[in-house]
C-alpha cells in the first residue's frame, strides 16, 4: 500500500481509538511520519507503534502522540514547549497546529537530523535548543518566559517543577510521570494561578535523561 494510503489508514485508527479533535485528526493526515523514521524501518512508519531511531531513542507510538496533542486542547494562537525533539516528527505535528514551537532535546546528533528533516519540510515556526529540558526554554531564543502548552515526550521520575513554573495561566502541560519502566500520563493544568494534577492512562517513554542528578 503506498505511503499515502496507510497514513488515511492510521487515521481511521486514531479515530477508533478516541481520539476526536479535528486538528489533531488533520495533522496526522498531512505530516508523513516517513519521512522521521530511519531508512531502515521506514516500511513499518504507519503501524501504530514506536520505532527505533539512533542512540537509543525512539519515535512515539502515534496513539500515545495523538493522545497527548488531543490533552493539550491546540489551538493556533498556542506557544508550544516541547521536551524531547528525537526524530522531529511530533514536532511537525504540533508546529502545523499552533503559533509557535520550542524543542529541547538533549542529544546534539537528533536534534541536528530533525532541524534538517523540518527544515526540508519548510517549517518557519519552530525554535530549537540543545541541552537538557528539565529547565525549560531558559536563555534560549525567543526568550519566552511562559508556554501556553507544554509537551513532554520522556519519563520523568518526579513532574518537572521548572517546566510547571513555564506553563501560562490558563495552560496544559502533559508529562509521562513514574518508573523505569512503566509511566503514568499526567495532565496538569494551571487555573488562577494553581496546579491542577490529574493522573491518567499508563505508558512507556524512554528516561527523562538528568545530566549531573
Ligand atoms: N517525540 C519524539 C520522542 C523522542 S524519544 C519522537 O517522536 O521522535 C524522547 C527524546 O527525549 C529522546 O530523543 C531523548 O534524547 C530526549 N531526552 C531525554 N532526556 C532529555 C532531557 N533531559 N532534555 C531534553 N531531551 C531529552
Amino acid at each position: 500500500m503506498r505511503f499515502e494510503d496507510q497514513r488515511k489508514k492510521l487515521v481511521q485508527t486514531l479515530k477508533m481509538r478516541d481520539i476526536h479533535d479535528e486538528s489533531v485528526l488533520m495533522a496526522f493526515a498531512e505530516i508523513p511520519r516517513e519521512d522521521y523514521v530511519p531508512a531502515e524501518y521506514q516500511e513499518y512508519s504507519y503501524l501504530n507503534q514506536p520505532l527505533p531511531l539512533s542512540d537509543n531513542q525512539t519515535i512515539s507510538q502515534p496513539g500515545m502522540i495523538a493522545l497527548m496533542m488531543q490533552e493539550l486542547s491546540l489551538s493556533s494562537e498556542d506557544k508550544v514547549l516541547e521536551i524531547g525533539t528525537g526524530s522531529g516528527y511530533q514536532t511537525a505535528l504540533l508546529a502545523h497546529i499552533a503559533k509557535e514551537v520550542c524543542t529541547i532535546e538533549l542529544l546534539e546528533k537528533l536534534s541536528l537530523k530533525a532541524q534538517k528533516t523540518l527544515h526540508s519540510a519548510g517549517f518557519k515556526n519552530i525554535y530549537y535548543r540543545i541541552g537538557d529540558g528539565w529547565q525549560g526554554w531558559e536563555k534560549a531564543y525567543p526568550p519566552h518566559k511562559e508556554f501556553d502548552k507544554i509537551i513532554v515526550s520522556a519519563a520523568a521520575d518526579e513532574i518537572p517543577q521548572r517546566l510547571t513554573e513555564q506553563l501560562a495561566e490558563g495552560g496544559i502541560m502533559v508529562v509521562p510521570v513514574g518508573g523505569r519502566l512503566m509511566q503514568y500520563l499526567y495532565k496538569i493544568t494551571r487555573k488562577d494561578g494553581e496546579l491542577i494534577v490529574n493522573r491518567g492512562t499508563p505508558c512507556t517513554f524512554v528516561p527523562f535523561v538528568r545530566p549531573g542528578k
